[in-house]
């Protein structure tokens, strides 16, 4: 009987799914020793002793080289950038692994065991502490030549806009993040509020804050007209703690972009929110490693 392990690396946790006979069962593991490469590939070792798998896909949150198979570039994970996971665990263990950029992997989450299922075009769009973007097309994820595609956060919208986290100007998650939110909120109001206060004001119809959402809305239906003009679509879902916690702006967006969008590729276009929530990742990684084979 075959047995699946999905792991989704996160720099606190590792949540993991995994699938014996049909059957799932999740888990999230505590890292032990925050941010020390050895002491993470014991918790990994640990993880993959106890499921015993046959294969192993993994989602973690930087950028994977297609060609090395070496995290080249990983903001939350650096103690782990030049290492190559996937080579690490098949000589250990001689298990098959794939591994690939989370929001890829989440947007595949999304197509096996999500609202994306049964989509042509999907286009996963994450917004947390950033703004990723995955992107599956047949059932393939797309990454690009190097595994750098769908970097969607960093298209610039704004020439001279905000300072964003890459060092640029102007990118579309400058303004579509948790940190856009309160930039905007601070530059309208002239106060500091997380993005969790500023949800809030706006449950309660703080001008403020309803105005915020305006304005980050239009950004976001920017972002989704340029996603739809350049890929056509037929499903994007949206995803991350602002989505699930304020439902309007998923409301808001699909009624700017119904303005935005060409009438053609507008006509088959389904905006939605995504299922899996903070799973995507480790359900996207069982998926990699139930469908995907070398
Ligand atoms: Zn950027």
């Amino acid at each position: 009987m075959e047995r699946f392990l999905g792991i989704d690396i996160g720099g606190t946790f590792l949540k993991v799914a995994f699938k014996e006979n049909g059957e799932i069962k999740t888990e999230k593991i505590a890292v032990k020793e925050i941010q020390k490469k050895e002491s993470f590939l014991e918790n990994l070792r640990e993880v993959v002793k106890k499921y015993n798998p046959n294969k192993i896909g993994i989602a973690i949150a930087g950028l994977v080289d297609k060609k090395t198979g070496l995290l080249t570039n990983s903001p939350n994970l650096k103690f782990l950038e030049g290492l190559n996971l996937k080579e690490f665990i098949e000589k250990e263990f001689n298990i098959e692994v794939f591994i690939e950029n989370d929001a890829n992997v989440a947007a595949f989450g999304e197509y096996v065991y999500g609202n994306g299922k049964g989509s042509k075009v999907l286009v996963c769009l994450t917004l947390g502490t950033g703004l990723g973007g995955g992107l599956v097309i047949d059932g393939k994820i797309f990454s690009g030549v190097s595994g750098s595609a769908m970097e969607i956060g960093h298209i610039t919208v704004e020439k001279d806009g905000f300072l964003c986290h890459c060092g640029r100007k102007g990118c579309l998650e400058s303004y579509v993040s948790s940190y856009g939110l309160e930039r905007l909120y601070c530059l309208i109001s002239e106060e500091k509020r997380s993005s969790f206060e500023i949800i809030n004001l706006a449950k309660q119809n703080d001008d403020k804050a309803i105005q915020t959402f305006e304005i980050f809305t239009d950004y976001l239906a920017i972002g989704i007209m340029n996603i739809a003009h350049i890929f056509n679509p037929d499903t994007v879902l949206l995803s991350g703690g602002i989505i699930e916690n304020y439902s309007d702006v998923l409301t808001l967006t699909k009624s700017k972009v119904e303005k935005l969008v060409f009438p053609l590729p507008l006509r088959d276009l389904h905006i939605n929110s995504a299922k899996l929530g903070s799973w995507s990742g480790a359900y996207g990684a069982l998926a990699l490693a139930e469908v995907y084979s070398s």
